[in-house]
């Protein structure tokens, strides 16, 4: 049995879709794993398929590596966030710039779920694209806390998982160079045209980064970063 294999958080959405195209450059065995738990991740989820193949398409490895799509359905999490929040939560939410949407340690709870997969699957890595750089203020995004998670799901599982998260100390130009560095300008064009990070889960308008609402702090980050992005390109 062969572990080299990985499997990746793949939401849809910039980061992820970064990340699925890190781990086909370097794991002979990619699967994906997106969570379906609340309405404003369906513009995500719906495009994850379309993302995939097009990344197959773009270069015969990934092709080669690239195997099975898993979605998992997490009802509860979306009973938490819309169900559970009163209004003095909703206003220091909004005040610390955390959606509503926001779910306590979210991450936590989707590792975890990964490894279970992970283990059926015998994959020995598991990549997500969790970043404390420029992250939005979700405290298990943080180093310590995946470093603390890996330590708790080998003891509990028994198993050498070894959890990747190829973002942590990079800021949203370097994940646009990232991109770029791993698929050239088709896989920024693909991460620009069919990848959603708005918290709104709207496609909104069509701006230079993408589709979005162009407000919320997602979309502010992506927009910034693209910025950032370009300008150093053009110094280059
Ligand atoms: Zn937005």
């Amino acid at each position: 049995m062969s572990d080299d294999g990985a499997l990746v958080l793949f939401s849809g959405g910039q980061d992820s879709t970064t990340c699925l195209a890190w781990a086909l450059e370097r794991f002979p065995r990619v699967e994906t794993l997106g969570f379906d738990y609340n309405q404003r991740h369906r513009v995500e989820l719906d495009g994850r398929a379309h993302l995939r193949e097009t990344m197959a398409a773009m270069n015969p490895a990934w092709f080669r590596r690239l195997g099975r799509d898993h979605t998992i359905s997490l009802d509860a999490l979306g009973k938490i966030s819309e169900t559970s929040l009163t209004r003095s939560t909703e206003i220091a939410f909004e005040a610390g710039g955390l959606p509503n949407t926001f779910v306590p340690g979210r991450n936590i709870i989707f590792l975890t779920f990964a490894a279970a997969l992970a283990y059926r699957r015998s994959l020995g890595h598991i990549v997500g694209g969790m970043c404390e750089t420029d992250y939005s203020g979700y405290p298990d995004c943080r180093d310590d806390t995946i470093k603390a998670l890996q330590v708790a799901l080998n003891l509990g599982m028994d198993r050498r998982f070894v959890l990747h998260t190829p973002l942590m100390w990079i800021d949203k130009a370097e994940t646009w160079k990232m991109a770029k560095d791993l698929g050239g300008q088709p896989l920024v064009d693909l991460i620009v045209e069919d990848t959603h990070t708005c918290y709104l889960g709207t496609r909104g308008e069509r701006h230079a980064w993408g589709y979005g609402c162009g407000t919320c702090p997602a979309c502010d980050l992506r927009a910034k970063g693209h910025a950032k992005f370009m300008a150093e390109a053009v110094a280059e």
